[in-house]
């Protein structure tokens, strides 16, 4: 039997908020996602008011749980900073974390995630610092484009398996929750499993282990996040899931540089940033705003991508530079960041994409594949000391 949303309002119904009013009257809700028996969705409130509001999203998680048919509840409470406002009271960091040998709720959902939306950190403070990293993850990497469209998350996941290939433990998160990828990219359909401590179990793909949004909703579900729910659902997808222990975990980010960017760039515990940009000005000014973005948070930028930096003729491999290419490693140059290196338009990285079986792994022979190792040859020697740390 599938679980309705309406099913879920009529739950939520018999919540009452601090404003006097049942849960779906209190103009908080985002949209309510139902898949699969999967229920989604936040409470958005104003931080000076989230404490109020933190047994509501428990009394809201117990009534949605107690439909029939629901497997899971993932119910996040946000509480957005206004700008201008009094800071939010203190509230925990990690809301999903459990101690050793407590066992967890039935839920994802739970706690309140503080969203600076509207204030970057000034000054020379780190706030990575802030940001508790994730156990047996060594390194967070962020792939990251000023604009869709640029080849991103194709870039992402073959990096991810140039990393793979260099002997290190890899993890791919796909973030990019307005438009998720990875499940085409991959050719991974399945849904995650949950384990004992009722966390998401990564699905295991091409020796990396894969996560993604796409996995728990259908593609075609049209997805309308607001900044602190895509902060939350991220948070989540970080926390909630068993990564188990990783060299590298491959963040796929959202295109842009917005708010909801900024913010991700910022509460997630980063220690760099990969920017992909193809060779149009355009592109390169998206890419600015990019590189701007992360040094704006603390966040190492470890270098600039050129994707479809020169076509190659699938016939001949003749390469032809339509684009004008070499404008992004003149940009890093300029720029003073390290320039990983130029990927060609080619039909076969196309296709093989679009089959769900990544030019790195299908094609592991080939001189694609060489260049994206080549890509996480570089990555991996700027992350060396971290992992070698951890
Ligand atoms: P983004 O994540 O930036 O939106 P995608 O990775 O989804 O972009 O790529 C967009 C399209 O471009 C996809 O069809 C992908 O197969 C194709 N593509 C990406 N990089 C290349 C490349 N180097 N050569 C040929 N096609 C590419």
């Amino acid at each position: 039997m599938s679980v309705t949303q309406q099913q879920v309002m009529d739950a939520l119904s018999k919540v009452m908020s601090p404003r006097g009013v049942a849960l779906p009257n209190a103009n908080v809700l985002s949209a309510i996602t139902v898949s699969d028996g999967k229920v989604f969705f936040s409470i958005n409130v104003d931080a000076a008011e989230a404490r109020a509001w933190e047994s509501v999203r428990g009394q809201a998680e117990t009534v949605v749980r107690a439909i029939p048919g629901v497997s899971t509840a993932m119910i996040a409470l946000t509480a957005e900073r206004k700008p201008g406002s009094a800071a939010p009271p203190p509230v925990p960091q990690q809301p999903h974390r459990h101690a050793p040998g407590q066992s967890s709720s039935h839920s994802h959902g739970g706690g309140v995630q503080p969203v600076a939306t509207h204030k970057p950190p000034q000054g020379g403070q780190n706030p990575m610092s802030k940001q508790a990293e994730i156990p047996g993850i060594a390194a967070i990497i962020a792939v990251a484009s000023g604009k869709g469209g640029v080849g991103k998350s194709t870039t992402a996941l073959n990096l991810a398996l140039g990393l793979r290939d260099q002997g290190l433990r890899v993890g791919l998160l796909d973030a990019d929750i307005y438009g998720p990828s990875v499940p085409r990219l991959t050719g991974i359909h399945d849904k995650p499993q949950l384990n004992a401590d009722r966390k998401m179990i990564p699905i295991s793909r091409f020796g990396l282990s894969i996560m993604s949004i796409g996995f728990l909703v259908e593609e075609d579900t049209a997805m309308i996040w607001r900044g602190p729910m895509v902060m939350s659902a991220i948070t989540q997808m970080l926390r909630d899931v068993a990564w188990g222990t990783l060299d590298v975990l491959v963040v796929d980010m959202p295109p842009g540089t917005g708010d909801a960017q900024l913010t991700l760039a910022q509460n997630v515990p980063l220690k760099g940033a990969v920017i992909i940009s193809t060779p149009q000005d355009l592109s390169l000014i998206d890419a600015r705003r990019g590189l701007a973005m992360f040094k704006k948070v603390n966040v190492p930028v470890l270098g600039i991508v050129e994707n479809m930096s020169y076509f190659q003729c699938p016939q001949c491999g003749t390469r032809s530079d339509i684009f004008g290419h070499g404008g992004a490693r003149h940009e890093a140059e300029k720029l003073g960041v390290p320039f990983l290196g130029e990927i060609p338009l080619h039909i076969s990285i196309r296709t093989t994409s679009d089959a769900g079986t990544p030019v790195v792994d299908s094609e592991p022979d080939g001189p694609h594949a060489a260049i994206y190792r080549a890509i996480g040859a570089k990555v991996r020697e700027q992350l060396q000391g971290v992992i070698a740390a951890a």
